[in-house]
């Protein structure tokens, strides 16, 4: 029988990072995916959404060639060359991850892992005995469980990545995170869109003046937001799918070529036998402890299958920690510096406490926003919408919170994030030196407001 130090169910963000930093460490580690290694990340998620934004981003600029002083003539998108690109960039992606598994001399198993014990797993007809076991078996598109869900042209974030022609009109229901980036996507490429929500949109946990800001920019760039509607049912009328929902003052619908569901994932834990082995399990989410252990010793659970997250970036993370733990160290989750990003137009980035939050849980606080219109690189570039926002603790200068919207600032909260962990002051960003013509300036200036002002920006 095959003998592994551990054993990873699950080949996407969590699971691949958590054999190869186990690997890295010492062990032999075997990896058992059931469909491709990357998963939802590199296959159906981070990765090609994110080729899509690129295309949207160089075809709207090019749309504003003109502002640099290029004459280009007309730019047209062409679907299925966006899409061929998008496959390539994945194909890539997971093709350097089968390699890193062969340089590391991770085994890989392809078939469905089953926990047939604690030390024991079985995949297709082999059995791997291990002595320790990580679960990251990632989640699925939750739908709504309303009539007209199967009707043909209702698309789960799946579907629409592997999309050959263009609808006219796209609603999409729910203005998740990802509900918003496919959102700003194909309105760019020239569909009418309209998200469809029952709350307010507020992209939790992005900053509320942030996510107000943002919220009124979408009716300008022609996406229509409506809110208050808790959807009852997808209707076939003709060429085009009705969503409706009650009011008081009846039934009101929206209609489109094609239906989005973005209402969000829900962990996914089926099939591994894990009820048979007694472990705590809450609607599919797997329950840990603050070393990522469940409730079977020896048994980690990491990445989306937890239901807290649900980020790439926090699944390798807990990829790390749990590998560590499976061998013997004694590594704490720490999830007090956790960035958010919103890849839409702008772009959207948090990390730490909001302004509301602060108010809320009466922390003594100091707020700083400094607008990208103040910023030289932003103004260089073109790109002057936004504005980076921090909160310090009033009394020890602490950094709390940092916002961002605008140019890059996926990237610039990097710099937050860093601050956050390291329990730095704005004092200690205001006096790093930053390179000068950049972005991060904005950050610096933003410091700099909770001290004695910002140098490029008076507010009047
Ligand atoms: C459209 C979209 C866009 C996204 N964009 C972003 C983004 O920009 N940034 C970000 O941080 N996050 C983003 N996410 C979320 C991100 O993809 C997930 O948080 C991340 O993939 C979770 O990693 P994971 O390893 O926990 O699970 P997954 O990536 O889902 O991987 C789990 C793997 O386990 C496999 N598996 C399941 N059961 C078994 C079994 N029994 N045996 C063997 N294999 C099994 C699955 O096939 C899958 O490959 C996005 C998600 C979507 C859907």
């Amino acid at each position: 029988m095959n003998q592994k130090d551990i054993v990873v169910i699950g080949g996407g963000p969590g699971g691949y990072v958590a054999a190869i930093h186990a690997a890295h460490l010492g062990a032999e580690v075997a990896v058992i995916e059931k469909d491709r290694l990357g998963g939802t990340c590199l296959n159906r998620g981070c990765i090609p959404t994110k080729a899509l934004v690129r295309s949207i981003e160089v075809l709207l600029e090019a749309k504003r060639a003109d502002e640099f002083g290029l004459e280009i003539g007309s730019v047209k998108a062409n679907l299925s060359q966006i899409m061929s690109r998008k496959r390539q960039i994945v194909d890539k992606l997971v093709s350097g991850v089968e390699q890193l598994m062969k340089a590391n001399k991770i085994s890989v198993y392809h078939g469905a892992g089953h926990i047939v014990s604690p030390r024991l797993v079985r995949v297709n007809t082999e059995a791997i005995a291990a002595k320790k076991i990580i679960i990251a078996t990632g989640s699925e598109s939750a739908l709504l469980s309303i009539t007209g869900v199967d009707l043909p042209g209702v698309l789960t974030t799946d579907d629409i990545l592997e999309l050959k022609e263009l609808p006219e009109s796209l609603v999409v229901i729910g203005g998740s995170h990802v509900g918003v980036e496919f959102a700003s996507i194909f309105n760019a490429l020239g569909t009418k869109v309209t998200i469809v929500k029952r709350r307010p949109l507020q992209l939790e946990p992005v900053d509320e003046e942030i996510g107000r800001r943002f919220a009124q920019l979408l009716p300008r760039q022609g996406i229509e937001v409506t809110t208050g509607a808790a959807v009852r049912a997808i209707k076939r009328e003709g060429a085009f799918l009705r969503v409706v929902w009650d009011t008081p003052e009846g039934e009101r619908g929206v209609d489109g070529q094609m239906i989005l569901m973005a209402t969000g994932r829900r962990p996914y834990s089926e099939g591994l036998g894990l009820s048979q082995l007694g472990m705590n399990v809450d609607g599919g989410a797997i329950k840990v402890n603050e070393y990522l252990e469940t409730n079977i010793e020896g048994v980690y659970a990491i990445g989306d299958v937890l239901g807290q997250h649900m980020l790439a970036h926090v699944a390798s993370y807990e990829g790390e920690v749990a590998a560590e733990n499976a061998l013997d160290h004694r590594r704490r989750v720490d999830y007090r510096a956790v960035p958010t990003c919103v890849f839409a137009y702008p772009e959207i980035a948090g990390v730490g406490i909001t302004e509301k939050e602060a108010k809320d849980r009466n922390i003594p606080h100091k707020v700083s926003k400094f607008p990208f219109a103040a910023c030289g690189r932003a103004v260089a570039i073109g790109e002057t919408t936004g504005m980076v926002k921090m909160i310090c603790d009033a009394n020890s200068g602490k950094v709390l919170g940092v916002h961002i919207m605008g140019p890059n600032a996926g990237d610039l909260i990097a710099e937050g994030a860093l601050a956050i962990q390291l329990g730095a002051t704005a004092e200690d960003i205001a006096h790093t030196i930053h390179a000068h013509p950049t972005l991060p300036e904005a950050v610096h200036e933003t410091a700099m407001g909770l001290l004695n002002g910002a140098i490029h920006f008076q507010r009047v």
